[in-house]
């Protein structure tokens, strides 16, 4: 017998090799020679002849038959990913195993293996559930999920606070009372959101194991969730979006939270969208697939508009008043704003304060100013290693940049000319908060950012502390914008906004409304009258005019139609090949080489190499290369020969260059 593995390497078909031990069936996890070292692969499929010589073949050293085989659909899951994606089929499905099951076990193997699986950290709580009556949208949404057994894709559609939650938790309930081995996966987008909704999941179901998957776990605690979800024993899997590779023998229901959030787009490897691979798993299980946001984006908008995926609306908030925040935009070509905070903005802040309420400060970017100059030589704190500014960090005093990492201390005098009066240009998240302290003596401000919650626990503690209304201001960035249920809060400021609007990326302007949504839903949750307030120098923008009605139905449509008109996606499809070298001009050749390689194909067009938009970060010149095609699978055939090629028979007399290929990139 011979057994096809494959192993996490870039070689396109599954490798052969000798069954010469019991349990090597399709789905087992196997140890198995790859040139001189030992890998864990998966076995995918079994015959009685190989196509190699036999005598050749190396026989797998040990199968893994501790734990059972994945599932029919999970290899056709990862399958489908590396296919789509184009990659080897084992460098989707490998990293996704947790990092305990990634390598060949060691001796204590089942000794470990045992005590996982009796890791009671996620087991049933005992306590009586908490349900809450749903209003009459939120019925009519569940009640079109629960009618669905077999694949279904649905847009839940509503604001924040609509009560979309508590539509996910009664639909995967329904799904599970139908079911004593059903089982429902619900993807997040950030870490800091799965512990928040892993409480109100086990306030729910009670009586149920919730798997927790998310990068942040530690290694022995992820393997034990992964077995848990594996072996049937975890009913929910609630993770971020490495989650989607979840085993689950029996998933019934899978849910996308927040589903046009950029982190569910892989950022290296094999770069797969899980939101999209979510519907892939829900057409492969045959089970309906909730995708739900305030602010969908636009491919799923595309899709909701024309009717292939079920549209199901919360038009109105779940609690307290049903009015939304007014919102308001300030001039700040009229209202100059002191220290980063326009007058308006300070004032409104004050009366917030003075009625006992909470404050929300929101600004895209850490650090304290973007970037350091001497106003004398004209000196900037440029990273040595990329093509962008060092930020400058008061709390440390140094300068770091956000793209490579790279870090020193803040000079005290300019390194051209000794000039000592350096100043920091324009804000951060520290300036901010600096200037609030000022302007509002005895106030009790905090910030969260990547910064303040560096240390573990630091982020759920400060979050807390807002929660308990031992907060009056918050400032921070994007990780205050999303899922909180603030209760206090009654006054969000935007600043900074602007510099969406005047972004070279199509997409910017989805992004920037979808976090005004976002930040702005954080405000009057609790019932009370509030208010946004977004700083802007272009406050006739029609983006604002839009956001201001919170008509994001009316936003999208136009957006769509100027996609349309201008040939962008969703009414094409794009793949961008990106390649890397020490000097620019490489990267740029490798790839005209690689377009000049490709030769013509019906349907699909290769535009000119170009500098990527940040051209060098730690060191290494980028340039991308972009192919679009007005039909998928054309774009997928061209992709599989043209990489295939470039693969195995790189353009000669390129310059030698690292590449890699995204599939539907995000940001272009
Ligand atoms: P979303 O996910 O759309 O932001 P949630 O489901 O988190 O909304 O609901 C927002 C708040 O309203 C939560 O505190 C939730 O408990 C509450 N809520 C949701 N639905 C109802 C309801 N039908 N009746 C009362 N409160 C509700
Ligand atoms: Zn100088
Ligand atoms: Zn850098």
């Amino acid at each position: 017998m011979y057994a096809q593995v494959i192993v996490d390497v870039p070689i396109a078909q599954p490798l052969d090799y000798s069954i010469e031990c019991d349990g090597a069936v399709a789905g087992r996890l196997c140890v198995v020679p790859v040139g001189r070292r030992e890998r864990i692969g998966v076995i995918v499929a079994t015959s009685t002849h190989s196509a190699l010589d036999p005598a050749r073949l190396r026989p797998i050293r040990r199968v893994l038959d501790e734990i059972d085989p994945l599932s029919t659909d999970w290899l056709a899951l990862t399958r489908f990913a590396a296919e789509y994606y184009q990659h080897a089929w084992g460098e989707a499905a490998i990293p996704s195993l947790p990092p305990t099951l990634r390598a060949p076990p060691g001796p204590r193997f089942a000794s470990t293996l045992k005590r996982l699986r009796s890791d009671a950290a996620f087991a049933a709580s005992g306590v009586a559930p908490v349900v809450p009556q749903l209003n009459e949208a939120q019925r009519a949404a569940v009640a079109a999920i629960d009618a669905a057994f077999a694949f279904r894709a649905f847009l839940l559609f509503g604001v924040t606070g609509s009560g979309k939650t508590e539509v996910y938790l009664e639909a995967i309930a329904r799904k599970l009372a139908a079911d004593p081995q059903a089982q429902a996966l619900l993807l997040v987008p950030e870490i800091n959101l799965t512990p928040q909704l892993q409480a109100r999941l086990r306030q729910r179901f009670p009586g149920e194991t919730i798997a927790p998957l998310h990068s942040g776990m530690a290694d022995g605690e992820r393997t034990a969730a992964w077995l848990a979800a594996h072996e049937g024993r975890a009913r929910i899997v609630v993770g971020t979006r490495l989650a989607v590779f979840a085993p689950l023998p029996r998933l019934r229901i899978v849910v996308v939270d927040e589903e046009h959030d950029a982190s569910f787009k892989a950022g290296d490897g094999v770069r797969y969208s899980a939101r999209d691979l979510a519907l892939k798993r829900g057409q492969l299980v045959d089970a309906p697939v909730v995708l739900g946001s305030a602010t969908p984006s636009l491919e799923t908008w595309s899709h909701a508009r024309a009717g292939r995926y079920a549209l199901l609306q919360l038009p109105e908030r779940a609690r307290g008043a049903a009015v939304p925040p007014a919102v308001e935009l300030i001039d700040t070509r009229l209202q100059r704003p002191v220290q980063g905070l326009a007058p308006p903005l300070r004032a409104a802040i004050e009366a917030a304060l003075a009625r006992g309420e909470q404050a929300l400060v929101f600004i895209n970017r850490r650090g304290y100013a973007p970037v350091v100059a001497c106003e004398a030589c004209g000196w900037l704190s440029n990273c040595p290693r990329c093509a962008a500014f060092a930020a400058f960090h008061k709390t440390d005093a140094t300068l770091r940049c956000h793209h490579c990492g790279w870090a020193s201390v803040v000079p005290r005098a300019c390194p051209t000319c000794g000039n000592q009066d350096l100043r920091g240009v324009g804000q951060g998240t520290q300036r901010i908060e600096e200037a609030l302290r000022a302007a509002l003596p005895g106030a009790r401000i905090a910030r969260i950012d990547r910064d303040s919650t560096r240390r573990k626990d630091a982020a759920s503690s400060a979050f807390g502390a807002v929660h308990a209304g031992e907060v009056d201001v918050l400032v921070g960035t994007q990780m205050i914008a999303k899922g909180h249920d603030f209760r206090r809060v009654t006054l969000v400021g935007v600043l900074n906004a602007d510099a969406q609007l005047v972004s070279h990326d199509f997409r910017a302007p989805e992004r920037l409304f979808s976090t005004l949504v976002q930040v702005g839903g954080r405000a009057g949750r609790g019932g009370q009258a509030s208010r946004v307030l977004v700083q802007t120098r272009f406050p006739s923008h029609p983006l604002f005019a839009a956001f201001a009605r919170f008509d994001f139905a009316a936003f999208a449509d136009r957006q769509l139609e100027e996609r349309r008109a201008a040939a962008m996606p969703p009414f094409v499809h794009q793949a961008l090949l990106r390649a890397e070298a020490r000097r620019l001009d490489d990267a740029l050749a490798f790839l005209a080489a690689a377009r000049a390689a490709a030769g013509d194909e019906a349907g699909v067009r290769l535009y000119d190499p170009v500098p990527m938009p940040l051209a060098r970060v730690a060191g290494m010149h980028r340039a991308q290369l972009l192919v679009e095609a007005d039909r998928r699978p054309a774009l997928q055939s061209f992709l599989k020969r043209w990489l295939q090629d470039l693969r195995e028979d790189p353009p000669k007399g390129a310059p030698r260059a690292r590449w890699q290929i995204e599939v539907d990139p995000q940001e272009i």
